[in-house]
């Protein structure tokens, strides 16, 4: 028998409008951990070799590799407060503010909205569970 399928406490949407504020990319420490496919979109944004690219930007943490933070926490690619590698950023990155644990729950939703200012900003759309299971993807 198949268990009947409980619905999303995000039923409804979930408003998000990205102000540009820069406050994922900074303030607090955190990783920003990359695919193969990350490292290679970036590289080759970049026009780097991949082990100069490695060297350049990122650090290894427990065998897996993230982006280099700055001493004042914020990423190395962040330059005047906007990401100067918008186009070929990491899919971590692309994926914000949806990622699971930030809408795992009511809770942890408003928690996320606390360093992200686009989160139930005035003038952001209500994006359907639809539209955020397709940004996940993205
Ligand atoms: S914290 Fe939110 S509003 Fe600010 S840049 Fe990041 S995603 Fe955009």
């Amino acid at each position: 028998m198949s268990e009947k399928q409980l619905p999303l406490w995000y039923e409804k949407g979930l408003s998000f409008k990205c102000t540009g504020c820069g406050g994922c990319c900074s303030k607090e420490p955190g990783y920003v951990w990359l695919s193969e496919t990350d490292i290679e979109i970036a590289r080759a944004h970049l026009k780097l070799s991949r082990s100069d690219y490695l060297k350049k930007y990122t650090r290894q943490v427990n065998g897996r590799i993230s982006l280099i933070e700055l001493p004042n926490y914020d990423c190395i690619f962040l330059k005047e407060n906007r990401c100067s590698i918008y186009g070929a950023r990491p899919k971590q990155c692309r994926q914000f503010p949806f990622w699971k644990s930030n809408i795992s729950s009511p809770e942890a939703w408003e928690e996320a909205a606390l360093t992200c200012e686009g989160i139930n900003h005035k003038d952001a759309p209500l994006l359907s569970p639809k539209e955020i299971h397709d940004w996940q993807e993205s």
